[in-house]
């Protein structure tokens, strides 16, 4: 292979990467971050990077799953509308009771969901299968004072008979004490942590949520509520990235819109690498005269006028939109640093093919990339598609029929019809043109 030769070095600066390859790329690059140890909200969407054992069993005791009455089996034995148990009310058992009052022959304590099943009883017959203490008039309101635990002193008859343990959860029934309650690299979700905290976890150790930095470039960038000037626009891409950036379970830090200088924007991302495990930045990486972001970093050119620690390689891709892109890393702890094009939809579509993964990659997380599935393309006409790049175009899918539909054109500027869609329609390399009716990956989005 010749290819580092030198008279193939501007062929090589020519060369289209693939999706693939650019992503590849991205993810070796990427390592996940450091655990720590973080209260278990904070931990919500996070990979656990421990075994965690169950400390004691849970439940941790033999409770009631019913409010009733708790029972000997012997003494309900046989009960029926026409000849009801009648026993006596030795007390009350409410969640959280710790004094207990032991049921002995003949004997009832009426017990509420949760509570622990009392010394002596075998069974809990719910309130439902009794006439709730009426019978006998004193379990409610007329206890005798002093004398007596609550609720004690009154009757209940009962009407149906239980088996032993009818209406008990048993210790150890959900999980016992030494039991894995979660593996380590299982991710964190409600379900999840409220397990943890039903073990009594307060915290766990797990891959942190990135900390991403987003910052837009462009002088003709207004911050949003203010008024614009002739020629400029508003600043959309910082806040849809900052939110994709969120939604894909990082922490964001949106920078508002940097003016296209390259001495302003290096000292702009110089601060802001002592907050980021990521960087992202939009516009200035094509060939224009005011591509910044390029001008900033680019070491190829001249490294002396690069940002402090730049490393970063601007390729152009065989996608549309999205064709130019910057990757490396940056400043002393080499952040990783993606400058995405400026345009919004190319900055989002980019955003979900190559940030997200590395979103979820510094995480630790499984799942890097969005789920994909195929789908019939319902159109009017067929979709001219440039030969040689991967074109992803926005879609409505419909999981009844199976099928997707074109959301508005391919411009890069259609912000509304990006608003509008719900999945990417991808369209591959070597294809110019779609019928309708045609088989097609489709990228889900929400
Ligand atoms: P650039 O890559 O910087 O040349 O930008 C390409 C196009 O995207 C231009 O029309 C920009 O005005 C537009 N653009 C760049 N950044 C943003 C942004 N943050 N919000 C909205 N439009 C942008
Ligand atoms: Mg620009």
């Amino acid at each position: 292979m010749t290819s580092t030769a030198p008279q193939d070095t501007g062929r090589q600066q020519q060369r289209l990467w693939s999706v693939d390859e650019h992503l590849a790329d991205i993810l070796a690059a990427i390592r996940p971050l450091e655990p720590i140890e973080l209260q278990l909200l904070d931990a919500q969407g996070c990979v656990l990077v421990e075994d965690v054992t169950v400390p004691v069993a849970l439940p941790p005791f033999d409770n009631s799953s019913m409010d009733g009455y708790a029972v000997r089996v012997a003494d309900v034995q046989g009960a029926s509308e026409e000849f009801p148990a009648v026993l006596t009310v030795v007390g009350d058992v409410a969640a959280g009771s710790d004094e207990l009052p032991a049921v002995g022959p003949g004997q009832a304590a009426r017990i509420m969901t949760g509570a622990p099943l009392p010394p002596g009883a075998e069974a809990v017959v719910p309130v439902e299968w009794t006439d709730g203490g009426r019978g006998g008039g004193a379990v409610t309101g007329m206890i005798p004072a002093g004398s007596a635990p609550e609720g004690a002193g009154g009757e209940v008859r009962v009407h149906r008979a239980a088996e032993a343990r009818a209406h008990v959860r048993a210790r150890g029934s959900d999980v016992q004490a030494g039991d894995l309650a979660l593996a380590a690299g299982t991710v964190l979700g409600p379900p999840q942590i409220a397990l943890l905290a039903a073990i009594g976890r307060g915290t766990v150790r797990v891959r942190p949520r990135p900390r991403v930095v987003v910052l837009s470039t462009g002088s003709e960038l207004v911050q949003p509520g203010e008024a614009l000037a002739s020629g400029t626009i508003y600043d959309s891409n910082s806040f849809a990235l900052a939110a994709a950036a969120r939604d894909a379970g990082a922490i964001a830090y949106r920078v508002g819109a940097v003016a296209d200088d390259a001495d302003t924007l290096r000292a702009t991302i110089e601060d802001q690498l002592i907050r980021a495990d990521l960087l992202v930045t939009t516009g200035g990486v094509s060939v224009g005269a005011y591509d910044v972001v390029k001008e900033a970093l680019s070491t190829a050119g001249k490294p002396e006028d690069a940002a402090e620690g730049a490393e970063i390689d601007f390729r152009k891709l065989a996608m549309q939109p999205g064709k130019p892109q910057g990757f490396g890393s940056i400043g002393p702890d080499r952040t990783p640093l993606l400058a995405l094009p400026g345009n919004p939809v190319s900055s989002y579509v980019s955003f979900e093919l190559f940030v997200r993964p590395a979103i979820r990659a510094l995480m630790g997380l499984p799942d890097v990339s969005r789920p994909s599935l195929r789908a019939v393309l319902q159109a009017d006409k067929a979709i001219g598609s440039p030969a040689g790049r991967r074109q992803f175009l926005r879609g409505m899918y419909d999981a009844g029929s199976g099928t997707v539909s074109p959301v508005g054109g391919s411009g890069s500027h259609l912000i509304a019809a990006l608003a509008h869609a719900d999945s990417l329609l991808v369209v591959p390399e070597e294809v110019t043109s779609v019928e309708p009716g045609t088989d097609l990956e489709v990228i889900l989005l929400r």
